[in-house]
C-alpha cells in the first residue's frame, strides 16, 4: 500500500459534520472579520498554549512581521534567523527594514542553539527568531539568556511541548504560528496567530493588524490589514480540541521509527534537550545520498521528499541582499546548515500514520539503500 508523505485529511474527516455546522453558524452571523469566533478562538488557543494573550492574522509569515515590528524592529538593526528553515522565517524580516543576520544549526535537532546564536549577534541586534523546525522545541529559554528577545517562529511546532512545562508559543518574548492547512493544527485555507504574555506587546500586535488604528478612526502607524477571518477562526475551533491527541501521535509515530529500526539505517531526528513531547510536523532522517533514497521511495509509493535543499542564505533573493550588505551570514560560517541541507529527508507522518505503515516504510528504506548499494 502507498504511503503518502503527509495527510492532513484523514484526522479532519471525523469531524466534518462539526466542521460543517460551524461554517454554517459563520454564515448565519453575517459576520465575517473580527467577530466573536475570532476571539473565541484567541482565548481558546491562549488556554492550550498557556499564555495571556493570543491574536489571530493572515498568515504565519505577515505574522512573523508584526511580531518584529512589536517588538520595534526597525531600519538599522539587525534580526538573528536560521538558514536552515522554511523561507518566509527570513522572507518577513526585509519588510521590517531591518537586516536578517544567518546563525547556524545543530544538524542533529536542526535547530539553533545558544552557541550559533551567539556567534550571529552584532551591537545591533535587536530580535533573534528561533524557529522550532519540524516540530522540534529549540532552547529558548537558553537562548533569551543571551540577553535579545526571542520570537519563536512555532509555524511547525503546534502540540509540542518543553521540558519544564509550557509549550513553543510561550517560551519567549513573542511567538508566530501558521494555520495553513498541512500544519500540526490547519484551517481551510491561511491563517495565523501571535502569541505574547506581554499585554503591551498584544495590544502593538492588534493595532498593527489593523492598518496600525486602536480605534478605527486613528491611524497611528502604518500597519497590516492581516486579520484570522471568522470562517477560518470557526473551523479551527472545532479541530483545537484535537491537537493534543494529533500531537500525541505525531510523537508515538517517531517512537515507532526508532523501535522498527530505523535507526540502523538511518541518522534519526533527535528531540533537543528543550523538549519534552516532540510532535513530530515532518519527520526527517539524514542520509548520505537523500536524492537518490527519495527516487527508490517513491518508486515503492512511499512519500519522501528534501525541503530545504538550498538553505535560505543561499537562495538568489538572499544572495542579492548579501551582496548589497542588506543581509549578513555568521563569520564561522553554517556548517551545521550545509550538512543539514545536504543528508535531510523527509518520510511520511501525519496525525493517522499507523505502525502498519511505519513498517512499510522502514522496509522501503531497507530495499531502497539496498539498491543504491
Ligand atoms: C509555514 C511556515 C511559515 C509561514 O507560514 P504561512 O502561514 O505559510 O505564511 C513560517 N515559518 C515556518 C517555519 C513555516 O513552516
Amino acid at each position: 500500500m502507498p504511503v503518502p508523505l503527509f495527510d492532513p485529511a484523514t484526522p479532519v474527516r471525523a469531524l466534518r459534520g462539526a466542521l460543517r455546522e460551524a461554517v454554517d453558524e459563520v454564515l448565519d452571523s453575517e459576520h465575517y472579520i473580527l467577530g466573536s469566533r475570532g476571539e473565541a478562538f484567541e482565548r481558546e488557543f491562549a488556554d492550550y498554549l498557556g499564555v495571556p494573550h493570543a491574536a489571530g492574522v493572515a498568515n504565519g509569515t505577515e505574522a512573523i512581521t508584526i511580531a518584529l515590528r512589536a517588538l520595534g524592529v526597525g531600519p538599522g538593526d539587525d534580526v538573528v534567523v536560521p538558514s536552515f528553515t522554511f523561507w518566509a522565517s527570513a522572507e518577513a524580516i526585509p519588510p521590517t527594514g531591518a537586516r536578517p543576520v544567518f546563525c547556524d544549526v545543530d544538524p542533529h535537532t536542526m535547530c539553533v542553539t545558544p552557541e550559533t546564536v551567539k556567534a550571529a549577534l552584532t551591537p545591533n541586534t535587536k530580535a533573534v527568531i528561533a524557529v522550532h523546525l519540524f516540530g522540534n522545541v529549540a532552547p529558548v529559554r537558553e537562548i533569551a539568556a543571551l540577553g535579545v528577545p526571542v520570537l519563536e517562529d512555532s509555524a511547525q511546532s503546534a502540540g509540542s511541548t518543553a521540558r519544564g512545562g509550557g509549550r513553543p508559543g510561550g517560551l519567549g518574548t513573542i511567538a508566530t504560528f501558521s494555520f495553513y492547512p498541512s500544519k500540526n493544527l490547519g484551517a481551510f485555507g491561511d491563517g495565523g496567530a501571535i502569541t505574547t504574555t506581554d499585554a503591551e506587546l498584544d495590544a502593538r500586535v492588534r493595532t498593527l493588524r489593523f492598518h496600525g488604528s486602536e480605534d478605527k478612526v486613528t491611524y497611528t502607524d502604518v500597519g497590516y490589514n492581516s486579520r484570522l477571518d471568522e470562517l477560518q477562526a470557526a473551523i479551527l475551533r472545532v479541530q483545537l480540541p484535537a491537537l493534543d491527541g494529533w500531537a500525541a501521535h505525531r510523537a508515538q509515530v517517531g517512537a515507532w521509527y526508532a523501535q522498527e529500526g530505523l535507526g540502523e539505517l538511518v541518522t534519526l531526528p533527535r528531540a533537543t534537550d528543550a523538549a519534552d513531547r516532540v510532535a513530530w510536523h515532518l519527520y526527517v532522517i539524514g542520509t548520505e545520498q537523500p536524492d537518490a533514497l527519495a527516487a527508490q521511495l517513491t518508486e515503492r509509493g512511499i512519500g519522501a521528499r528534501g525541503y530545504y535543499r538550498l538553505p535560505v542564505h543561499r537562495q538568489p533573493a538572499v544572495e542579492c541582499l548579501l551582496a548589497g550588505g542588506r543581509a549578513a551570514v555568521a563569520p564561522a560560517g553554517l556548517p551545521g546548515t550545509e550538512e543539514a541541507a545536504r543528508r535531510h529527508l523527509a518520510i511520511p507522518i501525519s496525525a493517522a500514520t499507523t505502525r502498519e505503515q511505519v513498517a512499510e516504510v522502514v522496509a522501503a528504506v531497507r530495499a531502497g539503500l539496498a539498491a543504491l548499494g
